[in-house]
């Protein structure tokens, strides 16, 4: 039978709590991988064995149909990596038996490899034959069964792993995970969720440290269009899908921008604008219990990132504003956002609200006099209260 073996990382580091981040992870994996049949998921140490309880399940029936829930479970965090492995019982001719097919199934994906190395570990010491002599005689009989193949000791196409337990098991490879620790293991944030590159991957950040989200965008319907929301709606999935299930809170910010592009200094209209949306945000970050804010903000990218833009919005909310993309280039985030599937869908070309409303010249290093000034002729209470009342609440799963 197949299984999938998924290995540990950082939560193996933790002391007295471990036991409750190995729960949790285990309570994310049987979520995450609920459409994927009845399943057996257990621990051995640092590794999380998932099996199938129906021998028909088409998910483990290869290497080819076990991609996609392999896949599923890279998106979990907390694991390293992933791989499908051969579990049987019985002695060393059943083990070349196995590994034949196994190795068969493998050339058939990858035609182009040409060298591999056996590798042992024997926790059975009952089993008549030590690693080594495993290692030889295994590495012997693939070079008897599979013409073109060469042992390489260094760096090898590909290295067959046995390992000799209760069971015995073959696999070859592993699949890279994205690590971290299990979402529910930090308290929840509000994610600030824009149609851009970088907010989505500020939550993924955020979500691999175990933190759960909910999301807020702010939309400004017509000059934002429906495609814009549908796009923040979709990249909201995408980031679900390592968070976990959120809800995507859109408030209605046609009205507030308005009133500020009338009432309030052109140049300042950037950060008037980021904080009113900071004070909404804290507001139905605390009615859903959420413990922090997230931003995709990145130090200079923009008029509204310089250290005194920073800090004009900061002294508006009380709740910790998480940045996690504070010291990262744009070409870092962008090849996160690759990675989790994001960057094609934050490239649609939809306005977001504050490329609309935004003057030509904003001022990058405000003085605080201007901005208590730029507030002068706004009922800044009024508009955070409207925005709050004014608020969609759209659950987002992650399929
Ligand atoms: P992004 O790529 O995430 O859109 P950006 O580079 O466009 O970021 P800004 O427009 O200055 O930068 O926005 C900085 C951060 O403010 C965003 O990362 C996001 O967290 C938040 N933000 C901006 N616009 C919105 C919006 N319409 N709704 C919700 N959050 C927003
Ligand atoms: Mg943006």
């Amino acid at each position: 039978m197949n299984v999938i073996l998924a290995r540990m990382g950082e939560i193996t580091l933790k002391g007295l709590n471990r036991g409750s981040f190995e729960i949790q992870l285990k309570s994310n994996l049987k979520y995450r991988l609920k459409r994927f049949g009845k399943l057996k998921i257990f621990q051995s140490q640092s590794r999380i064995w998932i099996e199938p309880l129906e021998e028909d399940n088409p998910y483990f029936a290869d290497l080819q149909s076990a991609q996609e829930i392999m896949k599923a479970i890279t998106q979990v965090f907390g694991i390293v990596s992933v791989s499908l492995a051969r579990k049987f019982d019985g002695d060393f001719d059943s083990i070349c038996e196995n590994t034949k097919a196994y190795v068969t199934e493998l050339l058939a994906d990858h035609p182009e490899y040409k060298t591999f190395k056996v590798e042992s570990k024997r926790g059975n010491k009952s089993f008549p034959m030590n690693s080594p002599v495993i290692c030889e005689e295994l590495g012997a009989f693939i070079l008897d069964n599979f013409e073109g193949l060469t042992v390489k000791v260094k760096k090898p196409d590909f290295i067959v792993n046995v390992e000799i337990r209760e069971s015995n098991y073959v696999y070859c490879g592993k699949m890279m995970a994205h690590r971290g620790l299990p979402v529910g293991t930090a308290g929840r944030g509000m994610l600030l969720l824009s149609g851009g590159i970088d907010s989505p991957v500020a939550g993924f950040m955020m979500a691999s440290r175990g933190m759960p989200l909910d999301a807020v965008y702010f939309h400004s319907y017509p000059y934002t269009s429906d495609q814009a929301k549908q796009k923040v709606i979709d990249l909201a999935k995408i980031v679900s899908g390592y968070s976990g299930r959120m809800t995507l809170h859109v408030v209605n910010f046609t009205q507030i921008q308005l009133d500020m592009y009338k009432n309030s200094p052109q140049d300042m209209l950037t950060i008037t604008m980021r904080r009113v949306m900071l004070q909404i945000a804290e507001q139905i970050a605390l009615q859903n219990n959420c413990k922090c804010l997230i931003t995709g903000e990145s130090l200079g990218q923009v008029a509204s990132q310089t250290l005194e833009a920073i800090a004009a919005t900061n002294e508006v909310v009380k709740m910790p504003i998480l940045r996690p993309l504070i010291g990262l280039d744009k070409q870092a985030t962008c090849d996160i956002s690759r990675e989790i599937g994001a960057f094609e869908t934050s490239i649609l070309p939809f306005e977001d609200c504050c490329t609309i409303f935004v003057a030509k010249h904003p001022k990058t290093h405000p003085h605080p006099e201007d901005v208590v000034k730029a507030e002068e002729n706004l009922d800044i209470a009024e508009m955070v209260k409207e925005g709050v009342l004014g608020t969609e609440k759209i659950e987002i799963n992650p399929f």
